[in-house]
């Protein structure tokens, strides 16, 4: 007996050959200013609203992947180039959407800052949201210290 789900966020690509669908309601969503994600969506900063892998099913198409480090991958539409999702690979940890690529953004009102080391420096807005650095927790730099990049600069 398959299970009936209802998506409580849908989203897709600018062309609609990749679409996607959230079971939960968008969590953790948040800017980052790291220059990793200004240069994979580039954008001035990458907006991102989360789901457990579990609550989160690709519909229609596929993403393709880019590894931007050895910890991560990013998915966007082939056909359109359309940043799509950022996610950790391990098994427990959140896919993230790009916020803007949600039919309704306003379902997914920002919570968080990362990455403001390298915030532009006319890029202000939210400034009353909770920030950080990147690494700027004990457990985050433990995290980040294995992490091998594949951004060319
Ligand atoms: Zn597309
Ligand atoms: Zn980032």
């Amino acid at each position: 007996m398959s299970e009936v789900k209802t998506p409580i966020a849908t989203g897709g690509c600018q062309c609609g050959a990749v679409r996607y669908e959230m079971y939960v309601a968008p969590q953790n969503s948040h800017v980052c200013h790291c220059r990793m994600c200004q240069r994979a969506t580039g954008g001035v900063f990458a907006a991102l609203a989360g789901a457990p892998k579990s609550g989160f099913a690709w519909t229609k198409g596929a993403p393709t992947f880019y590894a931007s480090s050895n910890l991560a991958k990013r998915g966007f539409c082939a056909a359109c180039g359309t940043p799509l999702s950022f996610a950790y690979d391990m098994p427990e940890a959140r896919i993230y959407v790009t916020t803007g690529s949600l039919d309704d953004p306003n379902a997914a009102p920002i919570v968080m800052q990362y990455g403001v080391e390298s915030r532009v420096s006319w890029v202000k807005f939210c400034e009353d949201v909770k920030s950080e650095r990147t690494g700027e927790s004990a457990d985050a730099a433990a995290f980040f210290a294995s992490m091998q990049v594949n951004q060319s600069s």
